[in-house]
């Protein structure tokens, strides 16, 4: 009685041994303003750097942090999935170590939070120093998978973000194993709100997600959020199909029946090349079918749950 609740600050780690020390002199006063007891939840994601001793050092000297050191490099998804696994708070605030995600808006996340948001997203308004590669990439990024999956996610939205213990519990139901974590909370639903900020500037280190893990990212989202791609295959032959079939059709009644001087233009190898196309098509079609076919394994291996119900919350 009278305990205060708990809200978990969970931070993915990947070689930021500079970063790590200024993230927790800066972060504690903001957490120690909060009316709130507060953990500090670092996931070293397999450093190769002195990132462990400095974390260590941390949750000697202070027990409100903890540490969960991975075996190797898992990648900032699977960090930040564990870090949501283990937390222990009402609440939970997820941002980069890199100090990129300003720290002084923790408070404001908290308040949306506290206004009945389930989920508070932070969103990028702009980024300095950032690549046209980059820039272009995220927007082609984001026009893509709004265009082609049945979900919609917010452009510029990042992993800066608080998670209601509803929405973390539902979370943790998640099984499948390629998974952008954004996009899986923004799946759950859930009460919304948005909150814009500027986006520092790194300090130390290099970022670490350069453009083919981006793009890889990219990819296994879009697969995991859409079954277009699957289908493309079954659309191309339906086309070919018909496209070569009446060519080929008109070229047999033309040259055999009606004896038109344009079909009889056709040589042999030609008519043969509309029928090998002719073909292709069919197997494209075939393609496209068993295509549907492993889009419902997909669904049921993915085996998200067929529905998230808002539990009445406790309070
Ligand atoms: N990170 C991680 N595992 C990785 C790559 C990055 O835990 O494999 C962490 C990193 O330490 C930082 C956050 O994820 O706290 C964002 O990484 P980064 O700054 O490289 O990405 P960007 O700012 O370009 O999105
Ligand atoms: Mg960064």
């Amino acid at each position: 009685m009278g305990e205060k609740k708990m809200i978990s600050v969970i931070v993915p780690v990947y070689n930021e041994e500079k970063n790590v020390p200024l993230f927790y002199e800066k972060v504690l006063p903001v957490l120690n303003s909060l009316t709130y007891d507060w953990e500090l939840l670092f996931v070293n994601d397999g450093s190769c750097d002195k990132s462990i001793v400095e974390l260590e050092k941390l949750e000697k000297n202070d027990s409100r942090v903890r540490v969960i050191d991975f075996s190797r490099n898992f990648g900032k998804e699977m960090a930040m999935t564990a870090g949501i696994n283990f937390c222990h708070g009402v609440a939970c605030i997820i941002l980069d170590a890199d100090l990129q995600h300003p720290i002084e808006k923790i408070p404001e996340f908290i308040e949306r939070w506290e206004g009945g948001a389930e989920v508070v997203i932070g969103i990028r308004k702009k980024n300095k120093g950032e690549g046209l590669v980059k820039k272009v990439g995220s927007y082609l990024f984001y026009k893509l998978i709004n265009q082609i999956s049945e979900m919609k996610i917010v452009t510029r939205a990042t992993d800066y973000r608080l998670l209601d213990r509803v929405v973390i519990d539902e979370f943790n139901l998640f099984t499948e194993k390629n998974r952008m974590t954004r996009a899986l909370v923004d799946w759950l639903g859930f009460r919304r709100e948005y909150i814009y900020f500027e986006a520092n500037e790194r300090i130390y280190g290099v970022p670490a997600y350069n453009f083919w893990k981006l793009l890889r990212l990219a990819f296994n989202s879009i697969i995991s959020f859409s079954l277009l791609p699957l289908r493309l295959a079954g659309y191309l032959g339906a086309f070919i199909t018909l496209f070569s079939g009446v060519a080929g059709f008109y070229i047999l009644l033309g040259k055999y029946f009606f004896h038109t001087h344009f079909a009889s233009t056709f040589s042999d190898s030609e008519n043969l090349a509309i029928l090998i196309v002719f073909l292709v098509g069919i197997i494209l079609i075939s393609i496209g079918l068993l295509a549907l076919y492993i889009a419902n394994i997909h669904v049921e291996v993915e085996n998200r749950p067929l529905y998230i119900i808002r539990k009445t919350k406790k309070k």
